[in-house]
């Protein structure tokens, strides 16, 4: 009866697109919704940008499996899935995660998909729906769950207005700045042990 909705990037793993364009040398794969707010421009740039260093999924997925996820993290899900159900609730794209889920374990995953050619090129990305994190945590509360949601960003804080309890870990200082009303952690311990203490504080389901 009881989800836990982590974000991905920033909770268990590096922000890909940062790491990616670190390891690949690519300084332009850097620009973040920050520097470009129309998501399809950003998307549609990045893609332009791979295509013309002639990286295609192969090669990303290389990079990408040898960031690991963060230290501890496999840890930290491994404890938390013998207790409760988790899911985790991302806006990157199945393909770019696909390794990073090799090394946790394959935890289930919803995200956004990636499209190539048959030579492996990325032509296009397809998100699954808009605003899926608040729309999944709601319709697993409709399910009769309860649900605990953390994440480290702006793009999760709809996700954990729409949980039974928020939790925010590693937020940047806008983040804690503008949204004191959720409790902030900063070690896996520390999320663990706040996860447990929220869903204590719920009313029983039965
Ligand atoms: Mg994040």
């Amino acid at each position: 009866m009881q989800i836990v909705c982590l974000d991905l990037e920033g909770v268990l793993v590096p922000e890909i697109w940062i790491e990616f364009a670190q390891r690949t040398g690519i300084p332009e794969l850097r620009r973040t919704t920050r520097d470009e707010p129309d998501y399809d421009k950003l998307m549609t740039y990045r893609l332009g940008i791979l295509r013309q260093h002639g990286l295609g999924l192969p090669d990303i997925q290389r990079v990408i499996a040898d960031m690991g996820p963060m230290e501890g993290a496999r840890a930290c899900l491994d404890s938390l899935r013998e207790r409760y159900q988790v899911i985790i609730l991302s806006d990157t794209f199945y393909e770019f995660a696909h390794p990073l889920m090799r090394q946790l374990g394959w935890p289930t995953l919803f995200c956004h998909s990636l499209e190539t050619d048959a030579s492996g090129i990325l032509v296009n990305y397809h998100l699954r729906m808009p605003n899926q994190k608040q729309e999944a945590v709601r319709r697993l509360k409709e399910l009769n769950f309860q649900v605990v949601a953390a994440g480290d960003s702006y793009n999760d804080t709809a996700m954990l207005s729409e949980a039974d309890a928020g939790i925010l870990f590693h937020p940047p200082e806008n983040v804690i700045a503008e949204f004191p009303q959720f409790p902030v952690t900063l070690s896996y311990a520390e999320l663990s042990a706040r996860i447990n203490e929220a869903f204590a504080f719920l009313p029983s389901p039965f």
